[in-house]
C-alpha cells in the first residue's frame, strides 16, 4: 500500500489531563506539554509544508498556553482541527478559537445532562456544553461531533437523533472502542457491528452524515458496499495518514498505538515500523486480495495489538466466514 510523502495531518496531544472520566477512555493523565515542544512540532509541520495539526488532549483547552498555542499554530498558516469536549470554555478563549480554528471535533457522549453525565462523569452542566457547541457551529467553518459506540448504540443511538438534528454536524463519527476490556470484546462483537452498520444506514436516510471512526473491517457489515459507506477504514489513520506527538514526547502511529517512532516528524515518518505497518504480509489472505483492501488495511492494528499481543495481527473482529461471503458479494455484483 502507498504512502505519501508527508503526513497530511500532525495530532498533537498538548496535555493529558482532562475534567471527564469516560467509560472507554485510556488516555494517560500526564502533564501539559511545554510550549516551546509544541512551538517546536508546530515549526517543523509548518517547514515540511504539512497542511493541518489537529490539537487534541486530554482536554486541550486545559493547558496554560492553550489560546498561544492556537494563535502560533495560525501563524504558521497551519489548517487547524481542535478536539475538545467543549464543556467549559472561557469567553476568551472561545474567541481565540473562534479566529484560529477550521474545525471543531467536539465530543457528545449523552443527549441529555444524565446520559452525558453517566458517560463521562462530567459535573459541568449540559445546557452550558450545548451553548458552546451552537456557538462553535455558528462560528466555524467545520463542526463534527463524535461519540464513543458502547455496547447498546446499536439500540440507543435513537435519543441522540433530535439532538445530533438540531445541531446539524458536518459529520457524526461514532468511535469504534478501542479498549482490552474483555466484556467490550465480548458484547461488541461481529454481530454488534453488523447490526449497528444497519441502524447507521437508517439514519442516514435522515440525511445524517455519520460514520464509524477508528478502524474497523469493512466486512463486519457483510456486504462492502455497505461497509464502505459505514466505516472510515483504516486508510486515515494509523500512521498513513497522519502521526500523532504524543504527550509523552514522542511521536506514534495513533493515539492508541504507543510505539515510540522518535522525536521529529521526519524521523517518525520514515520509520522502519510505518512501513512494516503499509505492508500486507501480516494481513489474513483474505484482506490481501480484498477489493476494498486501501480503505480498510485489515481493521485496526491498536485492537490487533490488544487481542493478540502485536498490531501485526487480524483485527479481533475479522471473521472469515463472514469475509469470505462479503468477497463473493462483491465479486456477484462487480
Ligand atoms: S477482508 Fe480484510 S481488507 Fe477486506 S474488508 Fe475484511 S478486514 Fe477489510
Amino acid at each position: 500500500m502507498k504512502r505519501p510523502s508527508l503526513p497530511s495531518e500532525i495530532i498533537i496531544e498538548i496535555t493529558g489531563r482532562c475534567r471527564q472520566v469516560c467509560t472507554y477512555c485510556t488516555g494517560p493523565r500526564i502533564p501539559d506539554v511545554p510550549f516551546k515542544d509544541i512551538k517546536a512540532t508546530l515549526d517543523e509541520a509548518a517547514g515540511l509544508g504539512v497542511k493541518a495539526v489537529r490539537i487534541t488532549g486530554g482536554e486541550p483547552t486545559l493547558h496554560p498556553d492553550f489560546r498561544p498555542i492556537l494563535s502560533y499554530a495560525k501563524a504558521r498558516k497551519l489548517a487547524i482541527i481542535l478536539n475538545t469536549s467543549a464543556d467549559n470554555i472561557s469567553p476568551a478563549a472561545m474567541k481565540t478559537i473562534i479566529a484560529t480554528v477550521d474545525v471543531a471535533h467536539v465530543s457528545l457522549q449523552g443527549y441529555d445532562e444524565k446520559a452525558n453525565t453517566a458517560y463521562t462523569g462530567s459535573k459541568v452542566s449540559f445546557l452550558d456544553k450545548m451553548k458552546n457547541i451552537f456557538l462553535l457551529k455558528a462560528y466555524l467553518p467545520v463542526l463534527w461531533t463524535a461519540t464513543v459506540i458502547t455496547s447498546d448504540s446499536e439500540r440507543s443511538l435513537t435519543p441522540f437523533i433530535p439532538l445530533i438534528k438540531k445541531i446539524n454536524p458536518a459529520a457524526w463519527l461514532l468511535q469504534r472502542p478501542i479498549s482490552d476490556s474483555v466484556e467490550a470484546l465480548k458484547e461488541m462483537n461481529p454481530l454488534f457491528f453488523r447490526k449497528l452498520a444497519l441502524e447507521i444506514m437508517k439514519i442516514r436516510r435522515d440525511r445524517i452524515n455519520a460514520f464509524v471512526s477508528n478502524p474497523t473491517p469493512l466486512c463486519v457489515a457483510g456486504d462492502l458496499q455497505i461497509g464502505k459507506k459505514v466505516f472510515l477504514g483504516a486508510r486515515l489513520d494509523e500512521g498513513h495518514l497522519r502521526l500523532v506527538r504524543s504527550a509523552r514526547g514522542f511521536f506514534k502511529p495513533n493515539y492508541f498505538l504507543e510505539t515510540n517512532l522518535g522525536r521529529s516528524i521526519r524521523e517518525a515518518w520514515e520509520h522502519p515500523f510505518l512501513k512494516e505497518l503499509s505492508g500486507t504480509g501480516y494481513l489474513p489472505e483474505l484482506c490481501r486480495r480484498c477489493p476494498v483492501l486501501d480503505t480498510c488495511r485489515g481493521g485496526s492494528r491498536s485492537m490487533a495489538l490488544r487481542a493478540h499481543g502485536t498490531p501485526l495481527a487480524a483485527d479481533p473482529l475479522f471473521d472469515p466466514a463472514m469475509a469470505r461471503k462479503a468477497l463473493s458479494k462483491a465479486s456477484v455484483s462487480s
